[in-house]
């Protein structure tokens, strides 16, 4: 994966060849190539048992050359700083490329939340948000939920930083539930965006989705929406795997009732309509789609050369190493990178922070409407340009994106 180790050298890795293409000013590539503003902080939490902890978080502000920094927080024992960076980095782009007027950023606390009870996760939150309350905000940085933060967790977000600035303000954060300025919409908007990026790719490759197999790795908020809603195009979903287990159907499974077992089991696994499937073999199926929607790093140069599916479509963050992106792009297999493929969540974050902002809420239909136009515009873009410069569609996504960030920096121009 990364040079030493490091993912935010290994984001610089895929930053340094798009810059390159692009023929970037060494001056606006030192700009793009260094955070703005990163923030550590310590919050002292009182345990349940009586107890002080002191967990650490970061807030980390890459770009804001766009907009108000946006991105998640997440909560896990492996978060660190260069994690963070390279998250908050992914986000720059990504935003760049969804066309939302934002910049990018991330934060995380290093916890482990399944040994956290609801209290001390709400005390944890609270003091985290109090700790980088001077840098947040509807225009300076907008938070989301990622790994194990949720509606929730966003609600306790919003309601810490208005109890500090004396009144509420629902757009300082999003992924809110919908009783509290949350988007109608929101909750399947990356899912749905992936289903129009697939759609996209498969009529530039003249794949018929009607008739297409997929193979969809995670089942959660990603795969379970992104396989629905690709079904409902016609396509057959032919093997889906979890952290547990998989599940095979060559008829195509039926995704409703697989959603309704996967809420009462916790698992796709057992589902009696389709053979049992080890979750390893995913990759190696007979399908012409497939959409890794689960975690890190799946895609290696153990399993990418069995790949057999002419679409593979990045629901996930980072889910191939360089080296299998390499291999598959070698074998002219179209890949539509992340910071393109699951960009719906944070197209659709920014209409939630629109419709706080103007107190006017939108219909589902009306979101989806937008969110539809938004990727196909993306989309199209990053194809054009992966044609023009004769490069695949992930270099061509980091040169749509940092040509837009590069071209504000440079009108905006340096301050001294
Ligand atoms: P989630 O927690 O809802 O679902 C994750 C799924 O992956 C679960 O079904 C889990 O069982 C499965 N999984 C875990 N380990 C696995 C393994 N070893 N093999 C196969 N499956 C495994 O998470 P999510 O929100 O769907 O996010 C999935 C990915 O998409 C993450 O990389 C996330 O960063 C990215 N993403 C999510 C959003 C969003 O809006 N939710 C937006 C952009 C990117």
């Amino acid at each position: 994966m990364a040079s030493n180790g490091s993912i935010f050298n290994a984001m610089l890795q895929e930053f340094d060849g798009a810059a390159r293409l692009l023929g970037l000013e060494p001056g606006v590539w030192k700009v793009l190539t260094h955070p703005k503003r990163q923030i550590i902080v310590s919050c002292p939490v009182l345990m349940d048992n009586g107890e002080v902890e002191v967990f650490t978080g970061f807030r980390v502000q890459y770009n804001i050359t766009l907009g108000p920094a946006k991105g998640g927080i997440r909560y896990h024992p492996d978060v660190s700083l260069d994690e963070v960076k390279a998250l908050a980095a992914w986000m720059t782009w990504k935003c760049a490329i969804a066309g939302v007027p934002f910049g990018g950023g991330k934060g995380g606390v290093i916890c482990d939340p399944t040994k956290m009870s609801r209290r001390e996760l709400e005390a944890l939150t609270r003091r985290y948000i109090a700790e980088i309350i001077d840098a947040i905000g509807p225009d300076k940085d907008v938070p989301a939920p990622d790994v194990n933060t949720n509606e929730q967790v966003m609600a306790w977000v919003m309601d810490t930083y208005s109890m500090h600035v004396g009144y509420t303000t629902t757009s300082v954060v999003t992924g809110k539930p919908i009783e509290m300025g949350g988007s109608l919409g929101r909750r399947e908007a990356t899912g749905r965006g992936v289903t129009i990026v697939t759609r996209e790719a498969a009529k530039h490759l003249g794949l018929d989705m009607r008739t297409a197999t997929v193979a969809v790795q995670g089942f959660g908020n990603v795969g379970s929406v992104s396989a629905e809603l690709i079904s409902r195009l016609g396509a057959k979903i032919v093997a889906v795997t979890d952290w547990k287990g998989g599940v095979y159907n060559a008829k195509g499974l039926d995704i409703e009732k697989l959603i309704a077992w996967t809420a009462a089991h916790k698992t796709v696994a057992g589902f009696p309509a389709a053979e049992a499937l080890g979750a390893e073999t995913i990759f190696d199926l007979d399908v012409d789609v497939c959409i890794p929607a689960a975690l890190e790093n799946q895609i290696t140069m153990d399993n990418a050369p069995k790949i057999k599916a002419k679409i593979v479509v990045e629901g996930a963050n980072g889910p191939m190493t360089p080296e299998a992106h390499q291999h598959l792009h070698q074998r002219g297999v179209l890949v539509i990178p992340d910071i393109l493929a699951n960009s719906g969540g944070v197209t659709a974050s920014y209409f939630e922070w629109v419709q706080d902002r103007h107190g006017y809420f939108w219909d589902e239909a009306d979101v989806n409407a937008k969110l539809e136009k938004k990727m196909e515009t993306a989309f199209d873009m990053v194809l054009k340009t992966s044609l023009k410069y004769k490069t695949d569609m992930r270099t061509a996504a980091y040169v749509v994106a940092i040509g837009r960030v590069a071209t504000v920096t440079k009108l905006r121009g340096m301050y001294a």
